[in-house]
């Protein structure tokens, strides 16, 4: 069987690195909120070009809390891809705001420029982008839109550690960029685990309090906080693993690339640019059949992933929050199929994937 995904052999790699940073963490006798948090973000910020790095307890709390430090009017419509995972939404609920859905590119799954102006509204204060799969938004066309209509623009990055758009990495285009560290995405932690980069001092100061009870000074509270801290031992593993993202990267997109080459043309693929580096969080392909698809992948020993099955228009719990009618995300979520793309994958097993699709066909 070839999985979808195994953590245990993604992580064995690093394992003797992972085990003694855990040693080290356990004996300090400091768990949360200390010198390892400190070092993460500095690297992390390093890392991206970013001047703050702020680790916060996980990637929708990121957002949640980056959007409402942007200190909107409450109830302003903030714009967001219609095929995004739930989270993006959420959190423009949760920060008091109103979700405003803009179709997304069939090609790249991303928040498609040319539908923003039909998408604003009188009360639109913000963009929130997600560069979905590991691929970038277009920064250049949705940014130049954003400061056009004086709009403060949020990324999520929870798929896109180290994805870039012309040179420039994901996180850095807006007023704030929110990462995911669960344990799939390609920076995972052991755990949950988030943060939120800015170039923006006061954004990155007002965050620092935020994540901690809204407090400068033990005990004195100057904002609504919340408690959302990064511990020492989710950053203390992070550590390691940010030294070999790159490595795990070109090896995702080493395995693309065999994608890329050797999959049938039946099926549809990502886009491909010369100024969209791709981290291919997830190989997402389009096929009509796609469950039929999936279920003989199954029986030939292949297992796939569809992210997403339901969009969130049709959410249960988004039912008179959401309205109106987006073909292009329902169009995307019912042929939508994720192939195996992992670190712990070897070209041999994605060159079989490859080989069975040919089956497929015949
Ligand atoms: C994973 C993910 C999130 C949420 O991250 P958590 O750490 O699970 O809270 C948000 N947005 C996107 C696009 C994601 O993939």
């Amino acid at each position: 069987m070839i999985e979808y995904e195994s953590l245990a052999r993604s992580n064995a790699e690093f394992m003797a690195e992972l085990e003694q940073a855990a040693i080290r963490v356990i004996r300090s006798g400091w768990y949360v909120l200390g010198d390892e948090v400190s070092a993460f973000e500095a690297e992390f910020a390093r890392y991206l070009g970013v001047k703050h790095c702020i680790g916060v307890g996980n990637g929708l709390d990121a957002l949640i809390l980056s959007i409402e430090a942007l200190d909107l009017p409450h109830a302003s419509d903030i714009l967001v891809a219609s095929n995004t995972y739930i989270a993006t939404i959420l959190a423009i609920i949760r920060a008091g705001h109103r979700p405003v859905l803009v179709e997304p590119e069939r090609e790249t799954f991303n928040m498609d420029p040319a539908c923003l102006p039909a998408a604003q509204t009188f009360n639109t204060r913000a963009i929130c982008v997600t560069h979905l799969f590991g691929k970038s938004c277009r920064m250049d066309a949705i940014g130049a839109f954003a400061r056009e209509h004086d709009l403060r623009l949020v990324e999520d990055c929870a798929q896109s550690h180290g994805a870039k758009l012309n040179g420039k990495m994901t996180g850095t285009f807006g007023d704030a960029g929110c990462f995911s560290f669960y344990p799939t995405k390609n920076l995972g932690a052991i755990g949950d685990a988030g943060a939120v980069v800015t170039n923006n001092d006061a954004l990155a100061d007002q965050l620092r309090h935020t994540r901690n009870y809204g407090s400068k000074q033990k005990y004195v509270n100057e904002y609504i906080g919340a408690n959302s801290r990064l511990d020492e031992m989710q950053a203390a593993l992070l550590r390691v693993k940010l030294r070999h993202l790159d490595a795990m990267t070109a090896h995702k997109r080493k395995l693309a690339a065999i994608y890329f080459e050797q999959l049938p043309d039946w099926l549809t693929l990502p886009r491909q640019r010369p100024d969209e580096f791709d981290v291919f969080h997830i190989f997402g392909v389009r096929h009509a059949r796609r469950d039929a698809l999936r279920a003989w992948l199954l029986e030939n020993s292949v297992r796939t992933d569809i992210h997403y099955p339901i969009p969130p228009h049709r959410q249960k719990a988004m039912q008179g929050i959401l309205e109106g009618e987006y073909p292009v995300s329902d169009e995307l979520h019912s042929t939508v199929l994720s192939l195996p793309i992992s670190f712990g994958h070897t070209p041999d097993q994605i060159e079989q994937v490859c080989d069975k699709l040919h089956k497929f066909s015949a």
